[in-house]
């Protein structure tokens, strides 16, 4: 029969870097804890129309990389969600949860998106998002850009710099929409054929286009920036004196609009070159006009999505080996009524708070000692007949220490005893122990 395979730009993360992704959570679950973000979990799936009418239909994402289907039971058309927000904006107006005050909300998980897969761009990824609804700015815009920094800096992660850039108010951008288009019009010779599909569709796009046969082009268009009017030009000042209050450079990237048609204001990427071409870690900005888009009470609100598995590879720094949570005892047994004292010595330990691995899987004592050695336990605990008779342990330090018996009562303290140094075992466990 031929092998299963996991579908095409859908990856298994395998324990190593399972464990890796671990204590990444845990880093970003602690920096957000700092900034005051509480947890949201929304579903996976959700009705089509919500990505339709979040993201604009023609947006990259609506138009070509959604996986939606429908519900062979129910006739409902259904998508994968292929970002965060929609979905964060869809819980907080069906649960009202913006009635009192504003919300500070951040969620972790699968997003997925039809592209073509290869470095740093897959069909089910992963983004940590973090949402600031109901707060006008521009202070949270800052400050959610000035604690990307600090979790990069706790992450160790050098070389992700910063490009903004203000997108203005909806009556800026149609008024530089409608001169943009009349500017493309009049070049339309010159146009690609996607800049020619998007040209009264999705003009502002075209100003991201990566053709360099339109570069030029591209260039002298009329600059939406020329548009902005003073509340605008003001917000986007404010956020970059707290900046530059903050030590934080950035570049102002004119040319900066995002994929997602539900920004206006502060838009902002963090990009780092050593990741090839797909080198944006987070992106993020102001979504004003969403959550009334979306049927709810009108409130301001901004945001951004981190790619986890583009962190991840920058993440190298932190070794797999230093994160593994090895088991302090390993319980070996053999011989008549020892496998019922290992199960019940087992949860005694872990009653007293040590990871404790019993041997499963029967074998020789030695084969079960070789075991013990591989899992990098602590101690072996060996249970044979003997020693179940007399209702005691032989206690064997794998990592240096001396062999000795003890009662079953007393096992515990002595690995206690043992992982304190006060066994044979060497310095540097020793240390490690007492910091914890
Ligand atoms: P890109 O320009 O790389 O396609 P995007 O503008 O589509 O990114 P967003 O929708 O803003 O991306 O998502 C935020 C972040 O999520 C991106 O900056 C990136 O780090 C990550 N990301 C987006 N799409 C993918 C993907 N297909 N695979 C892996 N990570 C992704
Ligand atoms: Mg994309």
């Amino acid at each position: 029969m031929s092998k299963l395979q996991a579908v095409r730009g859908m990856n298994d993360i395998l324990p190593d870097e399972a464990e890796r992704w671990e204590a990444f959570e845990t880093v970003v679950r602690d920096w957000l804890r700092a900034y005051g973000y509480r947890p949201i979990r929304m579903p996976l799936l959700e009705h089509t129309p919500l990505f339709k009418r979040a993201i604009g239909e023609v947006t990259d994402i609506v138009e070509k990389e959604m996986y939606s289907f429908e519900d062979a039971l129910n006739g409902e058309n259904l998508t994968l969600r292929p970002e965060g927000t929609a979905s964060c904006v869809r819980a907080i107006t069906e649960h009202n949860l913006l009635y009192d005050s504003p919300r500070k909300l951040w969620y972790m998980g699968p997003m997925f998106r039809h592209e073509r897969p290869q470095k740093g761009r897959y069909r089910q990824f992963h983004q940590v998002g973090v949402e600031a609804l109901g707060y006008a700015g521009p202070d949270i815009d800052a400050e959610l850009i000035i604690m990307c920094q600090r979790l990069w800096d706790d992450l160790d992660l050098m070389g992700i710099k910063l490009e903004i850039n203000s997108l203005g108010s909806p009556e800026e951008r149609l008024r530089h929409r409608a001169e943009l288009i009349s500017y493309f019009e009049a070049h339309e010779t010159a146009l690609d054929e996607d800049a020619r599909r998007r040209l009264h569709s999705n003009p502002l796009r075209i100003l991201d286009t990566k053709n360099p046969a339109m570069q030029t082009l591209v260039e002298a268009a009329p600059k939406l920036s020329d548009y902005l009017g003073s509340e605008s030009t003001d917000h986007f000042a404010a956020i970059q004196e707290r900046l530059l209050a903050a030590n934080i450079p950035f570049r102002i990237n004119p040319r900066l609009v995002r994929g997602l048609d539900y920004y206006n204001l502060t838009v902002f990427e963090w990009v780092t070159d050593q990741l090839g071409a797909q080198g944006t870690v987070c992106a993020g900005g102001r979504y004003d006009g969403l959550i009334a888009q979306l049927g709810g009470k009108p409130a301001p609100a901004a945001g951004f999505a981190m790619g986890v598995e583009r962190l991840m590879s920058l993440w190298n720094t932190v070794q797999a080996d230093a994160l593994i949570e090895r088991p302090e005892a390993y319980v070996v047994h053999s011989g008549a009524g020892a496998e019922a004292a290992a199960f019940r010595l087992a949860e005694q330990l872990r009653d007293a708070g040590f990871a404790t691995l019993m041997h499963c899987g029967g074998g020789s004592f030695k084969s079960q000692m070789k075991r013990a050695d591989a899992s990098g336990a602590d101690v072996a605990l060996i249970l044979g007949e003997d020693e179940v008779r007399a209702d005691e342990v032989t206690f064997k330090p794998l990592r240096g220490g001396e062999q000795v018996r003890v009662s079953r009562g007393e096992v515990a303290q002595q690995l206690a005893m043992l992982l304190l140094g006060g066994g044979d075992a060497d310095d540097e466990e020793e240390t490690a122990f007492t910091l914890q």
